[in-house]
């Protein structure tokens, strides 16, 4: 195995000086600090933790950028959503597999090692089961073979159009199971899952599931994590109170039983009680800001969150762009933007934004994903190296962490280890080539 030295590296203690890192297969085995490079040691600028990506809909990369002009006035949420169910109406596991392994690899040259899958598509294109309920899981997992990412996956259950069990829409045909069915669904799935591989479950929202369903499902995800979107819009929280006479991240909070399992995504709409239950609850929100802000979902209260002691992972969600750095730029940018105020999203012993919100993301992220991570011995080699050479990055010292957030651009990210192998090498993942070219022509044949 190949040993790597860094000249700079953020181990799980804090940055070190002059780092050797050594691998034993997938797994970092040595870490010395303040040495020189041995002759046929790797050489590389700034050792990082690879980032969890605590959320993703892999085929939604497939329609990025589809859904930018105005089809009707009021366009908003709820009509993106319309142009998404016609896209997925056709796709084929295949095309499932060639789209999403194209956002994986996207997502591994972005700097994130991990996803957290929010896989809905289950049935075919008539609304029936596959005679293997796992058949487009398999798509999921070859999409995260060919790319090398980690893959936590989180099969979603989905029965209801609405709050109070209303029936099912048309458009939603291929997500639809009842609690028997998704059951099968996640034992299919569990034997599906390879090497490192993590399960857990996902009920959509509490639109699409009754409180009744949602009690028999949890037990289903056994140890592995919960995620559930949840008050990603103002629409969907009045619908709930209107139902219960409670917001959604308060209903969940008060039916639930919230706690370091649960990852609640968005939790954009939350009042200053629900903030501080949340952040109390030990949960992580997992916040989407790049797409949130493409879709026009409002603003997350990030600074009285993390003022609470509040965990945030991010997530791409819809694909639209994928990149670690612009999602905690979004962010901080969100916040700076509604306060007119700068550099808000820092604890007392950390005045860097950049280290603030590095830090919180790593720890929330694995935490959601239900794994542990960081440039540890005994840990997964899952490491991204940020070219010091990089013009942003001249001169960086503590700052390191904010150049390459609020300044660098995707290029700054050098080289990618995932499980010790090296997925990306100047910025380019190794099979981005064979990947695109497939991705390229489903593409091209599903917009003929
Ligand atoms: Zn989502």
């Amino acid at each position: 195995m190949p040993t790597l030295w860094f000249e700079r590296a953020l181990l799980a203690d804090g940055w070190a000086e002059r780092v050797r890192v050594a691998l034993d297969g997938a797994i970092i085995s040595a870490i010395e600090t303040g040495v020189a490079p041995a002759p046929d040691d790797q050489r590389h600028g700034a050792a990082l933790p690879g980032l969890c990506n605590v959320h993703s809909h892999g085929f939604q990369r497939g329609m990025a950028g589809l859904s930018e002009r105005r089809g009707r006035p009021d366009d908003d949420f709820w009509s993106w959503r319309e142009v998404m169910y016609r896209f997925l109406d056709r796709l084929t596991p295949d095309d499932i597999q060639a789209i999403t392994a194209q956002a994986y690899v996207e997502m591994l040259e972005g700097g994130f090692t991990r996803v957290g899958e929010f896989h809905y598509l289950h049935n075919d294109v008539s609304g029936a089961r596959y005679a293997d309920p796992a058949e487009t899981v398999g798509a999921i997992v070859a999409a995260a073979e060919q790319s090398g990412i980690g893959l936590t996956l989180l099969p979603v259950f989905y029965a209801h159009a609405d709050f109070g069990g209303a029936p099912p829409a048309p458009g939603q045909r291929r997500f639809i199971s009842d609690a028997d069915g998704f059951a099968r669904l996640v034992e299919a799935s569990r034997a599906k899952l390879p090497g490192d591989a993590m399960l857990g479950i996902a009920p959509h929202s509490l639109r699409a599931v009754t409180a009744e369903e949602l009690a028999a499902i949890l037990p289903l995800a056994e140890d592995g994590p919960l995620h559930i979107h949840a008050a990603e819009q103002v629409r969907e929280v009045e619908a709930c109170v209107a139902w219960s006479g409670a917001r959604p991240v308060q209903w969940l909070l008060d039916h639930a039983e919230v706690d370091a399992r649960w990852c609640l995504i968005h939790s954009t709409h939350v009042d200053a009680g629900e903030t501080a239950r949340l952040a109390a609850s030990g949960a992580v929100a997992g916040l989407c800001p790049v797409t949130e802000a493409n879709l026009g979902d409002g603003v997350f209260p990030a600074v009285d969150y993390l003022a609470a002691g509040g965990r945030i992972g991010i997530g791409t969600d819809s694909n639209i762009l994928i990149d670690a750095a612009s999602e905690l730029r979004a962010i901080e940018y969100s916040q700076r933007l509604t306060r007119r105020k700068r550099a808000l999203l820092v604890d007392e012993a950390e005045p860097s934004v950049g280290a603030t919100l590095f830090a919180r993301a790593q720890a929330a992220g694995a935490q959601a994903l239900g794994v542990t991570n960081g440039i540890a011995v005994g840990n997964a080699a899952d490491i991204l190296s940020l070219g010091l050479d990089h013009p942003a990055m001249i001169g960086a010292g503590a700052d390191l962490l904010d150049r390459w957030i609020f300044a660098a651009r995707p290029g700054a990210i050098d080289s990618v280890w995932r499980a010790g192998r090296k997925m990306v090498e100047h910025g380019r993942h190794i099979a981005a080539d064979v990947v695109a070219d497939r991705y390229r022509r489903t593409v091209t044949a599903l917009l003929a």
